[in-house]
């Protein structure tokens, strides 16, 4: 099996190849950049007029096929920087690139392979000839020059390429089920949430079935946070901008802010991006003495991040969310035995969920660029000593990210896998020693001396709009039962059974089950048929016989009949999976 650089420099090789085979068919095409990406490649293109289409790409795949057979290497090309100026003359974008290099002075560098030549950094393999074949072009989308939407929407052609023909038919089996479980998809079956551009792109409407996932989860949340020690609080979605220049987020942050509203007196206000000030202003609503802490707040608290439009995506990147949130506030002594537990808290949660894959990013200062972090060495070195003292007690894979630190310290990110293999970044994790300072938090310690707490900040269960969309996607829509929107379905095979369905219906409903009652006047098999399309977990068929015996046929979303059974006793049975969050 290839390795990830030779993975990457295939793809990257390929996206070169994409370039040749669009200019090709396309003269007036200017492409702009190339990178690979995790499972493929992208290259953007500026189009102009020219509208491409998915129909488009076998003919570009065709041309790609037929080039390669030239391409014998990748030659590195020694041009002046002012043949290369010229050369790019006609591409604005190469252009703006060749000047920003120059400016920092780094090298600038062509590569040609047959007869395309492309600015680029290198990072190719030897042979492409050879090596690139088994590839595919999978679809085209809009995107902004560099990701802003000040600039041009450009088009972007994302294809994928493996080492060999075996592997790419599984990547596109996998795909296939992928698209058959996206969140998007399902929650519109499902009926679970929609997104209006009456309200705005990236919020979250829930409809009422999806609200009763987020509401098990939330109560779930609740019940578990109690039990390990946590207290809830409640906090406003906006604040005035005061607040987030103490936590320094402004002005660094103001980017990903919706813009401030003005108040009476021509104070700013801001929709909140994150929780923590506010659960601050908290703990600063009074003394606090040694013997109150660790002190763990915690809320579902709802945050909105101007997210730029091209980022959005469905529920897993929005503009608004719920966060499971919360707040640890305690003494340095007890900092590492407090992140421990917030790390078995996770592995609790992942468990009940049958999240199996899982592990840890611990996100480091990148050491070359310290103008984007707080400056105080020792509070650095402090912090992720303390994390990494606290992940070497747990049993979690870590890996390590340079650069990706946030402003105020190092953190520590679960990654969790859904049952297809896709991973999501889903909770961030911190010790933190620096907020506490710039709020001036205070408790008064044994001696009566005034001391700052550590703040732990943590969210197992990341945003509703996220971990919703990522268990939709695990399950493919199949919820346990104790998630599941409607757990059973009754279905009278005629309407001569209609009153005994609707009294079994009702007992199900004083016992705290959630069903429905199919009363339309339609074939069995076709209300069979749709409640399994709505993947409710179990439908009770009720006939004559049934009605006579007084009992309930019972049949999974999957189709196997588990026979026939008095009502009391089914009602025991699901109860009992209900309760124990059964799987
Ligand atoms: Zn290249
Ligand atoms: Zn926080």
């Amino acid at each position: 099996m290839a390795t990830k650089n030779n993975l990457d420099n295939l793809r990257h090789s390929t996206s070169h190849l994409l370039a040749a085979a669009v200019t090709s068919l396309w003269p007036n095409a200017k492409p702009t950049l190339g990178p690979p990406i995790e499972n493929g490649f992208y290259y953007d293109f500026d189009f102009a007029d020219t509208k491409i289409s998915e129909e488009d790409l076998v003919k570009i795949e065709e041309k790609m096929h037929q080039l390669v057979k030239d391409w014998k290497e990748f030659r590195r090309f020694h041009e002046s920087i002012h043949a290369i100026k010229e050369r790019f003359k006609d591409n604005q974008y190469k252009l703006e690139l060749i000047r920003e290099f120059e400016k920092d002075n780094q090298d600038i560098t062509v590569y040609q392979s047959g007869n395309f030549i492309d600015l680029c950094r290198g990072g190719h393999i030897d042979n492409p000839a050879k090596e690139i074949k088994y590839f595919k072009l999978l679809s085209v989308a809009g995107a902004y020059w560099r990701g802003s939407e000040k600039n041009t929407m450009l088009t972007r052609i994302y294809g994928t390429i493996f080492a060999t023909q075996k592997e790419l038919d599984k990547y596109l089996a996998d795909l296939e089920e992928a698209k058959k479980r996206d969140h998007r998809k399902i929650g519109k079956e499902l009926e679970l949430f929609t997104i209006s551009e009456e309200v705005g792109p990236g919020l979250v409407l829930w409809l009422p079935k999806g609200n009763i996932i987020k509401e098990e989860i939330e109560k779930w949340a609740k019940e578990t946070e109690e039990a390990w020690g946590y207290q809830r609080v409640t906090t406003p979605n906006i604040t005035k901008s005061g607040l987030y220049f103490t936590s320094g987020h402004l002005p660094y942050y103001k980017d990903d802010m919706y813009p401030p509203m003005k108040g009476e007196g021509g104070e700013e206000y801001y929709l909140k991006p994150m929780n923590c000030p506010h659960h601050h202003m908290i703990y600063k609503s009074k003394v606090r003495s040694y013997k109150e802490l660790p002190l763990r707040l915690a809320e579902y608290g709802t945050c909105y991040r101007y997210e730029a439009s091209g980022e959005l995506f469905g529920m897993m990147r929005v503009r608004g969310f719920s966060q499971n949130d919360s707040h640890i506030y305690c003494t340095p002594e007890q900092a590492v035995g407090e992140f421990v537990n917030v790390m078995r808290l996770h592995e609790y949660y992942y468990k009940t969920l049958g999240i199996t894959e899982y592990h840890l990013v611990l996100s480091l200062r990148d050491p070359t660029n310290k103008k984007k972090y707080h400056g105080d060495e020792d509070m650095w070195k402090l912090a992720e000593g303390l994390m990494r003292e606290a992940a070497g007690k747990v049993d979690i894979k870590m890996v390590e990210d340079i650069g990706s630190a946030a402003f105020y310290g190092p953190k520590i990110d679960f990654v969790i896998r859904s049952s297809i293999g896709r991973e999501f970044g889903i909770s961030t994790n911190q010790i933190d020693l620096f907020m506490g300072k710039r709020f001036n938090l205070k408790y008064v310690d044994k001696s009566g001396k005034e001391e700052t707490p550590v703040i732990i900040h943590r969210a197992p269960l990341g945003s509703h709009e996220r971990f919703i969309a990522f268990l939709i996607e695990h399950w493919g829509g199949n919820f346990p039962v104790w998630l599941s929107p409607v757990q059973v379905k009754v279905l009278p095979i005629t309407d001569k059974n209609l009153s005994y369905a609707k009294s079994v219906w009702e007992k199900l409903k004083e016992n705290g089950i959630r069903a429905e009652l199919d009363e339309r006047n339609e074939r069995l098999q076709a209300k069979i048929r749709d409640a399994q399309i709505q993947k409710i977990p179990y439908m009770l068929i009720l006939g004559d016989k049934e009605e006579k015996e007084k009992t309930v046929s019972v049949r999974g979303r999957s189709g196997k009949d588990s026979g026939a059974l008095s009502i009391d006793k089914f009602i025991g049975n699901i109860r009992k999976e209900i309760e124990t969050k059964s799987l």
